[in-house]
């Protein structure tokens, strides 16, 4: 008899299009990275169990399908989150600077009851890219930003290279628990 107790987590992945947050879900969920582009397709959600000390939690990753790039996400997208990923790409300047709509956007969406301690994160991917030599936006830049918003986390990340995303996710979602 298991007296683990069960949780789910609704999990908002948000940033530019092309920044890479499907392919950060599906390295996370699925171990697998594809350097196709293409829009979702599919269902709105993937799911990942992970035991975090006594619970079992469920991750439902809720991923846009391509809809970033013209219009809103809708209502049922953003309603009970219990927390949100912010992704840029630090290989390009405009998916940095457009992280302050992302986030006004999704604290008007959602409306989280306390937006001052809603768990937020921020990632920074691919950071692979050229050995990290056509990097446009610094590690600090980044801090600086998150540190302006209510310090929110921050990881570098490439889901090409599986770097950084389980602990970026594990992290998020333990912040998540904390705040229920
Ligand atoms: P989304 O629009 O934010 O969902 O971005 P995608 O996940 O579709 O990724 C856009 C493109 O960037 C695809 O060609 C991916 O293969 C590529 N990509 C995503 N993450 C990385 C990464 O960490 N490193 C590299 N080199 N390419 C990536
Ligand atoms: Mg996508």
């Amino acid at each position: 008899m298991s007296s683990r107790r069960r949780t789910l987590l609704k999990v908002i992945v948000l940033g530019d299009s092309g920044v890479g947050k499907t392919s950060l879900m599906n390295q996370y969920v699925h171990k697998k990275f594809s350097q196709q582009y293409k829009a979702t397709i599919g269902a709105d959600f993937v799911t990942k169990e992970i035991q975090i000390e006594d619970r079992l939690v469920t991750l439902q990753i809720w991923d846009t399908a391509g809809q970033e790039r013209f219009q809103s996400l809708g209502v049922a997208f953003y309603r009970g989150a219990d927390c949100c990923i912010l992704v840029y790409d630090v290989n390009v300047r405009k998916s940095f600077d457009t992280l302050d709509n992302w986030h006004e956007e999704f604290l008007n969406q959602a409306s989280p009851t306390d937006p001052k301690t809603f768990p937020f994160i921020l990632l920074g991917n691919k950071v692979d890219i050229d050995g990290g030599n056509s990097r446009v936006v610094s590690a600090k830049k980044a801090m600086e930003w998150c540190a302006s918003k209510g310090n929110f986390p921050y990881f570098e990340t490439s889901a090409k290279e599986d770097y950084n995303v389980d602990a970026a996710f594990l992290h998020i979602a333990k912040l998540a628990l904390a705040n229920d």
